[in-house]
């Protein structure tokens, strides 16, 4: 169990450790667990309680039917509601995004799920940038709709003053209640802007009503992305792509307030959509090597995009790293983003035929949707993620039938380009 002491040793005097430097310790009492100096793996359902009067002082806590004392600690009651791989998970997350509280999820979709059914309720409107992942996309539109809740959407590389014409012209204003976004937009690498949407937010706010400001951090956090500081609210991960990093498991995460988070994982006990204990683990490992796994996978993607850019079968390139001749997105970039992360989409010359003979002769680099694993992947957006989006959609979010999406891993970079120059050969 975490004690208020331990939550702290993230300082040394007055030097605050950066995250990396807590990731294999933060939140872990080794004298709790034989001294083991890894957290085991409490693969349990229930948790004893010592007597009778503890468990009842849990459950006020866990039911909220009362305030925690000054030095009391929440104890461990039930794994849907608690455990400790998950809490510790959750507190070293915290580390990375300066937040104040996190839970931890089943998948991203749960993350996204359960934090809107938390604090979504029947009228209000939901205003999101567009492309978003398919999932998030489904149930924003299909799925809160059963619940009288409306979606409605915006480009991701649209203007804020775009954006609020939007608002203003369906007379939305007064029952917006969430601005979501993703950004980078995938697979097309839009940025959206975190801070002018947390202004808008601000700007739809009354005394009463706070719209909240909502990022899917999954493609840039939480190394690269530090939406919190820009005005958002909260902040969702697809876990199961950097932060699990190995390909292995699907997870996800929501962080925000202290008083937000109260409320989704309020929710998440109801919905039983929490990670289990053996993710929980699995993803404190991963942890360890979050930093230098994105900073591998940048560099490594940065040598492809410089040698993909020359190529003369490729027709266009969207890649962080090269936004030179767009002024707009380069601005937001040097606002919000510390590097340009490992996703690369480039156009092939022709269509589908030509990507798709690309992906077939592909050899090192798998054929797979998903991202943010130890190895690289290639798709076809057109056909694979985004074919639920309409022709004359994707044409105008630019998602062509000649795109294909990379994501690069931690290969040597020049074997990832040898490869992939084979595949063009035959194509
Ligand atoms: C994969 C992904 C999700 C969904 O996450 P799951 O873990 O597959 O449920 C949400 N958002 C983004 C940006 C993703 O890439």
């Amino acid at each position: 169990m975490l004690t208020e002491d331990n939550k702290y040793t993230q300082y040394l005097g007055d030097r605050k450790f950066r995250p990396e430097s807590l990731m294999m310790s933060y939140g872990y009492k080794p004298e709790l667990s034989q001294g083991a100096i890894k957290s085991p793996i409490f693969q349990t359902s229930t948790f004893v309680f010592e007597k009778a009067e503890d468990g009842k002082a849990f459950f006020e806590l866990a039911y909220g039917l009362r305030e925690k004392g000054e030095k009391e600690e929440m104890g461990l009651i039930y794994s849907r509601l608690n455990n400790p791989d998950l809490e510790i998970l959750e507190n070293r997350l915290c580390l990375w995004d300066d937040a104040e509280e996190a839970a931890v999820f089943a998948s991203g979709m749960a993350a996204t799920s359960t934090t809107l059914l938390a604090l979504l309720n029947p009228g209000d409107v939901i205003l999101h940038s567009e492309p978003i992942y398919g999932g998030s996309d489904y149930y924003i539109k299909n799925i809160l709709k059963k619940f009288g809740i409306t979606a409605v959407g915006f480009k991701a590389n649209a203007t804020a003053e775009e954006v609020d014409k939007i608002i203003q012209e369906k007379n939305i204003g007064g029952k917006l209640a969430m601005i979501f976004i993703e950004t980078p937009a995938n697979p097309t690498n839009h940025l959206v802007d975190i801070q002018a949407c947390a202004d808008l937010a601000k700007k739809y706010s009354t005394v009463d009503k706070k719209v909240l400001l909502t990022v899917d951090n999954t493609f840039l956090g939480p190394v690269f992305q530090h939406p919190l500081k820009h005005g958002a609210d909260l902040i969702i991960y697809s876990a199961t792509k950097f932060i699990g990093g190995h390909s292995d498991l699907i997870a996800g995460a929501c962080l925000g307030s202290a008083a937000l988070m109260k409320q989704v994982k309020g929710m998440r006990t109801f919905s039983g959509s929490m990670a289990s204990p053996w993710d929980g683990w699995m993803m404190m490992r991963s942890l360890e090597t979050l930093k230098i796994r994105m900073e591998r996978m940048a560099k490594n993607a940065a040598v492809v995009a410089d040698w993909l850019v020359k190529h003369p079968k490729v027709e266009k390139i969207h890649y962080l790293g090269m936004l030179e001749d767009n002024a707009q997105q380069k601005a937001i970039f040097e606002k919000q983003c510390l590097a340009a992360g490992s996703m690369i989409a480039f156009d092939i010359k022709g269509g589908e035929a030509e990507a798709f003979k690309f992906l077939n002769n592909l050899k090192l680099i798998k054929l797979a949707v998903s991202l943010g694993g130890t190895e690289s992947l290639a798709e076809h957006p057109a056909s694979m993620t985004h074919s639920d989006i309409t022709p004359a959609d994707r044409a105008e979010m630019g998602i062509g039938e000649n795109m294909v999406r990379l994501s690069i891993g931690v290969e040597h970079p020049e074997d990832l380009i040898a490869d992939m120059e084979q595949a063009f050969a035959a194509v």
